[in-house]
């Protein structure tokens, strides 16, 4: 299940995307009041966009705007919308996403091409180790991308390592989709209960929420400590509410693959320029063949890296590196600019910690301060040190880093309503 446009060239690619370019501005110029207003607003003639580059002469849209104008983004009247997904919003309170029968369709197919692209096929059993309710999209997406690809899916949810390797005993999938810290956890209870996780027949894990690679796409230490005892395909994805769309790797894991027929991608510095070639700026996206709420250059609030060079697996299309880190979590430390994954990735070195947090807040004198709670069975001056000492030598700064109880960074890692863990608390928000 391989889309031609992604084996053809690039130039090719580009024209196919600029004709859906096209229709989607003739859409949102009669369907959409947020982007009619920014059009009329700006003096735009859609009729002059003609090339991908010309996107540039439209106005960014941000998360603010989805929150303050969330209404006039929707492009149907209500009883068009099937199903209806929140995500959180800027300012408080969530924003709404409504689906269409269409674009439920279009999530499947989003879905199951993602799959392919990680090799998955029919025939596969796949466990679903994240929620699939609390208004969550990404749970339906891999149900629904399940189904249209004809691989078999085993919705256990999150957590609960023993009904995930009762399932892995019962029903032998093939791949399993989680957090990849979450298959630690599985791990540390297989190695308790004598179940050798490599003759389970799983094959390959589709992870979301975390870094599996470096920027160069080596494993970092937490994908290594997972294949240490597990022995299997690591493949990350990328996807969020806004973009209805995901970039997953393929089996050559280097980057997630864009899917042209979905999305188009850009990615701006500072002043909503195109980067150079391989700098890193904000993804902005534009998504094609949604009918609900389209989003035309979008401005996801995330850093990453595009790659464009010809994929190993054939593919054509644009990959983007793992996520360097949230735009408004962005850190300025003593002269150093950094994100807070950057920090996780140095946490995860040390086995010694069960649990930690980042909390990021101003001090007095109004600039960055980031303090790291840390869990653990024996706490020490010496593993503090060690701790301080592999952050000076990766990172170059020190952040402030204190023993916590374990209780109370479960309760800051897990508040109410939340549908997956909190790494980082920032207070600066
Ligand atoms: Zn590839």
């Amino acid at each position: 299940m391989i889309p031609d446009i992604e084996h053809a060239s690039q130039t090719e690619i580009k024209a196919f995307q600029v004709d859906k370019l096209k229709s989607l501005l003739e859409y949102l110029n009669t369907h959409s009041v947020f982007y009619k207003r920014l059009f009329e607003t700006h003096q735009i003639d859609i009729k002059n966009i003609n090339t991908l580059e010309d996107l540039a002469t439209i106005p960014t849209s941000t998360k603010d705007d989805l929150q303050l104008y969330n209404d006039d983004f929707m492009c149907v009247p209500k009883n068009k919308i099937i199903d209806y997904v929140t995500t959180s919003g800027t300012l408080g309170e969530p924003v709404i996403f409504g689906l269409t029968d269409n674009d439920l369709e279009r999530l499947a197919y989003n879905e199951a091409i993602s799959f392919a692209c990680a090799g998955i096929g029919k025939g596969d059993v796949i466990q679903l180790m994240t929620t699939m309710d609390r208004r969550f999209m990404a749970g339906l997406a891999y149900f629904l991308g399940a189904r249209k690809l004809g691989a078999g899916i085993i919705r256990v949810g999150n957590g609960i390592p023993e009904l995930q390797w009762d399932s892995i005993l019962k029903f032998k999938p093939t791949y399993i989709i989680a957090v990849p810290s979450f298959l630690l956890k599985l791990i540390e209870y297989a190695k308790q209960h004598n179940i050798d996780p490599n003759t389970s027949g799983i094959k390959g894990a589709i992870c979301i929420g975390e870094p599996l690679r470096h920027q160069d796409f080596s494993l970092n230490t937490l994908s290594q400590k997972i294949k240490q005892h597990w022995d299997i395909e690591l493949f990350s994805t990328y996807a969020s509410t806004e973009m209805n769309t995901a970039f997953t790797e393929c089996t050559q894991q280097q980057g997630g693959h864009q899917h042209p027929e979905l999305i188009i991608t850009e990615i701006l510095d500072d002043n909503n320029l195109p980067v150079a070639e391989g700098k890193a700026g904000e993804l902005t996206i534009t998504t094609l063949g949604l009918e609900g709420m389209p989003l035309l250059r979008f401005k996801t609030g995330d850093i990453v890296k595009a790659h464009h060079a010809p994929c190993d697996c054939g593919r054509n299309t644009t990959r983007l590196g793992p996520v360097i880190g949230r735009k408004k979590q962005m850190i300025k430390y003593k002269g150093t600019t950094l994100y807070p994954p950057a920090m996780q990735n140095i946490m995860n070195d040390f086995n010694e910690v069960e649990s930690y947090i980042i909390e990021l807040s101003f001090n007095e004198i109004g600039t960055d301060e980031i303090l790291i709670k840390i869990a653990t069975k024996k706490p020490s001056e010496d593993l503090l040190e060690k701790i301080k000492n592999h952050f000076r030598a990766k990172l170059r700064v020190l952040p402030k880093i204190e023993f916590s109880d374990r209780k109370e960074i479960r309760n800051l890692q897990f508040p109410k309503m939340s549908r997956k863990p909190i790494m980082v608390n920032d207070k600066r928000i």
